[in-house]
């Protein structure tokens, strides 16, 4: 039986209209930044790899100054994935893959503790992540103090069954970022979770079909944001949204399985 985990990779306090084009700023509030271990038979599988630990006590030196001034971070300090992961009597090591929905600082934090997995990362987002680097555009901004490392990154064209088996599937949700990416998992009995990231904010961008200001490509999110709520209303997939405070309060956490 294949098991999902919710972990708390962070708590994020930020301005709504951040996560809806058509609110106006000025309502502050407090969002999760969620982190999943699926225990596969064949190895450890981590969705997301949060906030680092450093961003609780040098938000400047490890976010930079626009970053640090638009988040404020409510985290505990066991609020990271290597904490988390001890929750469930797992280490960094035990981790066979990690899948990084995309490079944003809040996703790929942790990705330094983790040097002997696997990362498998969209060839967009990488591409797109690579470009930035080199000054070739400014646009997307990835976090390279998190994600620019020696790791062992495999690229993934589109959708992807990681282990062959269905149960782990990554889906390509283009659009929030150049590659982002999703994971539906299919655990016993038929209950599939899709956990969105941040192809959905929350329960209400599905609800509204309501985009965030900042993102890379509009039509494109939309597109990927149908295609999530065809998971959610046609299959009768259980969606797990990116950063839904409303939805945390009443998720199962680990160690207790989703
Ligand atoms: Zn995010």
């Amino acid at each position: 039986m294949l098991n999902v985990y919710a972990l708390c990779g962070g708590l994020i306090d930020l301005d709504r209209s951040g996560f809806f084009c058509d609110v106006a700023p000025g309502t502050r509030m407090t969002v999760p930044v969620i982190c999943f271990l699926i225990a596969h038979p064949r190895g450890n599988v981590l969705v997301d790899t949060g906030v680092h630990r450093q961003a609780l006590t040098d938000p400047v030196g490890r976010l930079g100054e626009g970053r640090a001034s638009r988040f404020r971070l409510r985290s505990k300090p066991s609020d990271e994935v290597v904490s988390q992961l001890a929750l469930l009597d797992l280490a960094p090591d035990d981790i066979r893959y990690v899948v990084n929905s995309h490079f944003h600082f809040d996703h790929c934090g942790g990705n330094e503790f983790f040097p002997r997995s696997t990362f498998l990362v969209q060839r967009p987002e990488m591409d797109a992540a690579r470009q930035v680097l080199a000054g070739a555009q400014m646009r997307y901004s990835p976090s390279p103090i998190d994600f620019d490392l020696p790791l062992d990154y495999q690229l993934i064209d589109g959708e992807h069954d990681v282990f062959g088996d269905g149960q782990v599937v990554l889906l390509p949700t283009y659009g929030h970022t150049p590659g982002h990416q999703s994971v539906r998992v299919r655990s016993g009995k038929g209950t599939d979770f899709v956990l969105t990231a941040d192809a959905c904010y929350t329960r209400e961008t599905m609800d509204r079909d309501v985009l965030p200001n900042t993102l890379w490509d509009p039509a494109e999110m939309s597109r990927s944001l149908a295609r999530l709520r065809e998971y959610r209303d046609r299959q009768g997939a259980t969606v797990v949204y990116g950063h839904d405070a409303a939805q945390w309060q009443e998720l199962r956490r680990a160690p207790a399985p989703l």
